[in-house]
């Protein structure tokens, strides 16, 4: 699909439930009725970075800061076995307090009950992301948020937009299965730039892509921008599947916080994969990325049948497997 075709998508409003039943047909052909949960476990909200957007920035002096213990993880990681997840999301801000050692010790120990394990924890170094894989983690999951540069820059002070990708790179060459995605609704984010996004994460063979709209976080310096909307997130999504038929694509919670069936809608038009949240108690509301977002107040398993009623109500199916791109399967630790 060429970047001019990808635009005319993007801007359909009008014909937008056509692009939806469309990526749905092609979801079916390609990677069935199933829906993959994920158990994501929200680990610690504390984060070097300061980017402009999210509740967890280094600057949010109003957030209480968590970090959970090893061993709290772990634990937490067995019960969500326990429930039935066959995968684990191990998601944080940029909390250097976990090292290398500290890392592999969790890494190790949750491979040890037979789960596929993701880790969402940012920026590394390759002798880290090396390490996280030999300990037996098989996927990563992060975000370019935007490809473009000047956007980014501005939006992630102290980052590097190239360095970020580099990141993305070592993690591919690492063996990992490779997520990635973007932010969409961010403000000055045009529509050709969401269209150079897509085509970027076509050309990096992403295993994964994670698609959200940006909600506006009042303790943030974009309190006042618009929210992204629900619709264009959703399109860029089903252009997404289009143009990659065989990847995973999650119905994110981000789309579920701007409209009560938010993930189903996701489900309904390319999406495959939902990550219901597994972290217990306050956590769960402390790990503010932005606000209103959902099931704070649930616990992991409310949240596993609440999904999984919504998943059967449509006529899918729980995934059985592991989940992984094209049928793989995780690595023994
Ligand atoms: N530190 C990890 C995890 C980041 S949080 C990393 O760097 O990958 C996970 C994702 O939440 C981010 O990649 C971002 O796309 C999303 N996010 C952050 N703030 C948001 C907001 N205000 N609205 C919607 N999504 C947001």
């Amino acid at each position: 699909m060429n970047k001019h075709t990808i635009i005319e998508l993007l801007n359909n409003e009008q014909e937008q439930d056509k692009l939806f039943q469309s990526a749905d047909a092609v979801r079916q052909q390609a990677v069935g009725d199933e829906v993959h949960l994920r158990g994501l476990i929200e680990f610690s909200n504390i984060c070097r970075n300061n980017c402009l957007y999210c509740g967890i920035r280094k600057d949010n002096n109003l957030l209480r800061r968590y970090r959970m213990s090893p061993k709290e993880i772990v634990e937490t990681a067995r019960r969500a076995k326990e429930l039935g997840f066959r995968t684990i999301v191990l998601q944080s801000g940029e909390d250097m307090w976990f090292e290398q050692k500290v890392m592999c010790g969790i890494i190790e120990k949750i491979k040890a009950f037979d789960v596929a394990l993701t880790l969402s924890i940012g920026e590394r170094s390759y002798e880290d992301y090396k390490a996280f894989r030999h300990a037996g983690a098989d996927r990563y999951l992060m975000r370019i948020e935007t490809t473009d540069q000047d956007l980014y820059h501005r939006l992630d002070p102290h980052m590097s937009w190239q360095h970020r990708y580099e990141c993305l790179m070592m993690i591919k060459e690492l063996g990992y299965e490779l997520g990635s995605g973007i932010l969409v609704g961010l403000p000055d984010q045009t529509i050709e730039s969401i269209a150079d996004d897509l085509l970027f994460l076509q050309s990096i063979e992403v295993d994964m892509a994670g698609i959200g709209p940006f909600i506006a976080h009042p303790h943030t310096p974009l309190k006042n921008a618009p929210n992204g909307p629900l619709d264009l997130a959703l399109r860029t999504m089903a252009v997404m599947r289009l143009m990659l038929p065989d990847i995973n694509i999650p119905a994110t919670t981000a789309m579920e916080s701007l409209h009560p069936q938010g993930r189903i809608l996701a489900l309904q038009s390319g999406a495959n994969v939902v990550m219901p949240n597994v972290t217990e108690g306050e956590y769960r509301k402390l790990y503010e990325l932005y606000p209103g977002k959902i099931c704070v107040n649930d616990t992991p398993a409310h949240c596993q049948t609440c999904i999984g009623m919504k998943i059967m109500s449509i006529g899918r199916k729980i995934g059985a497997g592991y989940g992984g791109h094209n049928g793989r399967m995780p690595q023994d630790a």
